[in-house]
């Protein structure tokens, strides 16, 4: 199968040599097209030289023969050997879709355009760039593999251009090609990338490693044999039939090794890998306890990645066992076609099988949540993160209740695993249930876990979330809640001081909006509706003056009208946004448990003031609703997302809080009970009076007070008058 793959830039391939190579997996190609691609090809680059001085259609040709090695389909060989024409001989696609096909063209096409993107030093620049290899690899998987090829033969060759250029390629290509490589499964390019770039990057590590590796070189292998026919035996004792293959390992991940642990070359043990192919899973488990009990296995080092597959559908065991003479060595054990996804990955999809070519790209979800968050984010860093993040395989493995398994990255936590389910799931969750252990959601994920996600109906995301969710996935959706909720309340705010500024001019945003009054306004500001006028207002991006003073109907009137009064709007609605950017940073009333700038707000059924005992939860709408710890909404339901909080004593703000009180209905007790009120020099923000039936008086008073034991002079105060006959809090 792909066996060979680490081959060295071929000087001497010829397009005979792909047409046979090609032949071996796919006989019934149209080898006539494949032929006219190579000639057409060999004729736009000619006269053109690569830097090692050859014809550079040498290089199209060895790009063509890493995908032939990849197994992929003919249009995809077709666009490697095409992929440089329209970009330096001044093709065009529409050539080449004559020529060849409209696959073919686009694949090219796709090529061109990646091509042009100039990495640049600065990181914004590269992100920006690396955002439109995602959306070009999203269109079709096969651009970036085509591209892969192209950057192997590049690094291959590398040695013939500047010391300066080898640094920047090879930096590039290990922040960008590798993880890539990596993240679509295809090893066999991965690994070789990796060699690489450690040969350029660091080649004092790079030559020390291949010389030490060099220098055993016979006694390695005829340790290898030794290993395999021991291997062939001990599985013949149970007639079972294994291809067996060992090689030293890479040596990038020698390397990753010695730096990971600290250790020094001689440090590093197992330097060999062993790799055993059979035909079917079962005989894999069988194999591994042949081995297991043919070699003493190293503790802590079996992985099954058959049970559980990697993100990119890796599948092999994995083990480590003490081979003959004490040597450490590394075991794989896989089926075939684990074989063929191991080293080709995403590549292997388009691998020719009775009569069809795949043609449609596998859909992959991290290039979808990819593409999602491009969409999200106006920060260029965050979203480099997010990608090197998400490309990082290292995972861990938990359960559902029913006992699936989900990959989530390291530090991922109950949200991660909630949005993974499902973004309602997300949305509403308040915590989890771990092994049966209610957590918070803060709680940090283990391999091994099972988990169970607590919602509400009444929680939703709030922006400390953004601290706590760390796939993409999450974060994605959670900025899409805030943004939306964002917005809604900016509408909410623009609509009130629209409505409170056309008041004063006697109309309304509705009969406004029937005259077509806006119509002009909307145009220029390409505004598309009422709803947007009132977020644009509320964010404060048009004031009410600016929009009134653009009214054919109000235009006249607004000149004439005092500017006093206009400016009262300006003020209000400058203050009312004021109000609501204030209400999401520190100066909150109430102190929020290892949190700052979050929105607290004090629950309504309750109304909490400064020296009650409260309780927060993290509820509905973005943030913190304190309430009364006696409050009855308090109840075991809710104490799974109890948060704790406490009075902030420098905050010295008045709280409204309403208080009814009964009295006898007698002529003149508003009045009295309002200059009661005054007189402790309290401020009364609104009072409502309703007679009872039974000659009593009942009124609600919504007074400001600074905190409890202020609201409890006030009410002693109410209750000394003689009319009243009770005050409560209400
Ligand atoms: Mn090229």
């Amino acid at each position: 199968m792909y066996q060979n793959l680490d081959f060295s830039h071929e000087r001497d391939l010829t397009i005979d040599d792909l047409v046979r190579r090609v032949e071996a997996y796919y006989p019934d190609a149209n080898f006539t097209m494949l032929r006219k691609a190579y000639l057409f090809a060999e004729n736009a680059h000619k006269g053109q030289k690569r830097s090692s001085g050859e014809d550079y259609i040498i290089h199209p040709v060895n790009v063509a023969a890493t995908l032939i090695r990849l197994h992929m389909d003919l249009d995809t060989i077709m666009a490697g050997l095409l992929h440089d024409v329209v970009e330096d001989c001044g093709v065009t696609p529409q050539e080449i879709e004559k020529e060849f096909n409209i696959g073919v063209s686009d694949l090219v096409v796709g090529l061109t355009k990646i091509s042009k993107i100039k990495f640049k030093t600065k990181e914004e620049s590269q992100i920006e760039n690396f955002r439109k290899m995602v959306v070009a690899m999203a269109k079709d998987l096969r651009v970036i593999i085509v591209k892969l090829a192209d950057r192997m033969h590049n690094m291959r060759t590398l040695q013939y251009v500047s010391d300066e250029k080898q640094k920047k390629i090879a930096q590039e290509t290990l922040d960008i090609y590798v993880p890539l490589a990596s993240r679509l499964g295809i090893n066999s390019v991965k690994s070789e990338l990796e060699d690489l770039c450690l040969r350029f990057l660091k080649p004092e590590i790079y030559y020390r490693l291949a010389e030490k590796v060099s220098m055993k070189k016979s006694e390695r292998d005829n340790y290898i044999r030794e290993v395999i026919t021991t291997i062939k035996e001990k599985l013949l004792e149970y007639s079972l039939h294994a291809e067996v293959k060992g090689r030293p390992k890479h040596f990038y991940s020698i390397y990753k090794k010695m730096t990971a642990r600290g250790v020094d070359f001689e440090q590093v043990q197992d330097l060999l890998a062993f790799r055993l192919i059979v035909s079917n899973i079962t005989e894999c488990y069988k194999a591994l306890g042949i081995i297991h009990s043919s070699f003493t296995p190293i503790p802590g080092r079996f992985k099954d990645y058959i049970a559980i597959p990697k993100v990119n559908n890796y599948q092999s065991l994995h083990t480590a066992v003490m081979g003959p003479r004490a040597e450490r060595i590394e075991i794989q054990i896989r089926t075939n076609e684990m074989d063929e996804v191991a080293e080709a990955g995403v590549a292997a999809h388009w691998k020719y099988k009775e009569g069809l070519a795949g043609k449609s790209a596998p859909k992959l979800d991290w290039v979808q949540e990819l593409l999602e968050y491009n969409k999200n984010t106006d920060n260029n860093r965050e979203f480099l993160d997010v990608i090197k993040n998400d490309l990082d395989l290292d995972g861990v493995f938990v359960f559902t209740p029913k006992g699936d398994v989900r990959e989530l990255k390291y530090g991922a936590t109950p949200l991660d695993f909630a949005y993974e389910i499902h973004t309602e799931v997300g949305h509403h969750c308040v915590g989890a249930k771990i092994n049966g252990k209610i957590v918070p959601l803060r709680h940090v994920l283990k391999s091994g876990d099972s988990i169970e996600i607590l919602t509400s109906k009444t929680q939703s995301p709030s922006k400390d979330w953004l601290n706590i969710a760390k796939s993409s996935k999450a974060r994605s959706k959670i900025k899409q809640w805030l943004l939306k909720v964002e917005r809604d309340e900016n509408r909410d705010l623009g609509r009130d001081i629209l409505e409170k500024a056309f008041k004063s001019f006697n109309t309304s945003l509705k009969a406004l909006l029937k005259k077509n009054d806006f119509k002009d306004f909307f145009d220029e500001n390409h505004i598309i509706d009422e709803d947007e006028l009132c977020v644009q207002v509320g964010s404060g991006k048009f004031s009410a003056k600016q929009v009134i003073e653009n009214l054919p109907s109000l235009k006249e009137q607004a000149a004439k009208q005092e500017i006093s009064e206009i400016e009262d709007i300006e003020s209000y609605s400058s203050e009312m946004t004021k109000n609501v950017r204030k209400k999401t940073h520190s100066d909150n009333a109430v102190i929020v448990d290892g949190m700052s700038d979050v929105m607290v707000r004090m629950a309504k059924c309750c109304n909490p003031i400064p020296g009650d005992s409260i309780v927060g939860f993290i509820t509905r709408g973005r943030g913190i609703t304190v309430h009364k710890s006696d409050c009855n909404r308090v109840d075991a339901e809710t104490l799974v997302r109890t948060i704790k909080v406490s009075w902030n004593k420098g905050f010295n703000f008045t709280h409204p809080v309403s208080v009814r009180v009964m009295t006898q209905d007698k002529p003149g007790i508003l009045s009295l009970i309002s200059k009661t009120i005054n007189n402790s020099g309290i401020n009364i923000r609104s009072a409502m009076a309703k007679s009872m039936p039974d000659r009593k008086g009942s009124f609600i008073f919504e007074i400001e007070v600074k905190d409890y034991s202020e609201l409890l002079k006030t009410i002693s105060s109410i209750e000394s008058l003689e009319e009243v006959i009770s005050v409560t809090r209400v």
